[in-house]
């Protein structure tokens, strides 16, 4: 009997913009060979937002995501619009816990960067797909790759995601095809 794949489980992590939620689901299957389950959703919890900040903390968010798992070989994929950070950092754009298998991405900084601008749609979404694609690499044990074309490169400037190609290197292929 074959070995059943562990599954993608993607949480709506408050208000997210579904056709979006709908899209990347559709999109990461296929890149990493494993079926997706969309939940309904969950409300943002009030304990991982720091009132000061006014941001959430991604770590929290993880282990909120983290009891959604059905089993413990499921990844588990929150995505929201809110500004996520962690103590050390401003901001991320997402974040990741290979041993749980869960991540977290966030709209929200790839959207305030047309602060005062008409939103540039045709950017939006491509950003959203290649920050996943990094988070979700993380948690199938893939560490960061120097090749700064690879959608596995460390981006935090909205730059280096625009200009990295939205798949992995030859490399990072092979290692995540070699999973089972
Ligand atoms: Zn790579």
């Amino acid at each position: 009997m074959p070995i059943l794949k562990t599954k993608i489980v993607v949480v709506p992590l408050g208000d997210v913009d579904f056709m979006i939620v709908n899209k990347l689901a559709a999109e990461i299957g296929p890149v990493f060979n494993r079926s997706i389950d969309i939940l309904k959703g969950m409300k943002l919890p009030t304990e991982a937002h720091n009132v000061i900040r006014n941001q959430y903390y991604a770590t929290v968010l993880l282990s909120k995501l983290e009891r959604t798992k059905a089993n413990s070989r499921e990844k588990v994929l929150g995505i929201c619009e809110e500004d996520l950070y962690l103590p050390s950092e401003n901001f991320v754009l997402g974040y990741s816990d290979h041993l749980s298998g869960t991540a977290v991405v966030s709209l929200y900084h790839i959207r305030q960067e047309f602060y005062g601008l008409p939103e540039d749609d045709g950017k939006i979404y491509p950003r959203l797909f290649k920050e996943t694609l990094h988070q979700l690499a993380h948690i199938f044990d893939l560490t960061e790759c120097k090749n700064s074309k690879c959608v596995n490169y460390f981006s935090q400037i909205m730059l280096d995601i625009d200009n990295k190609n939205p798949r992995f290197c030859d490399i990072c292929r092979r290692k995540l095809t070699t999973q089972v």
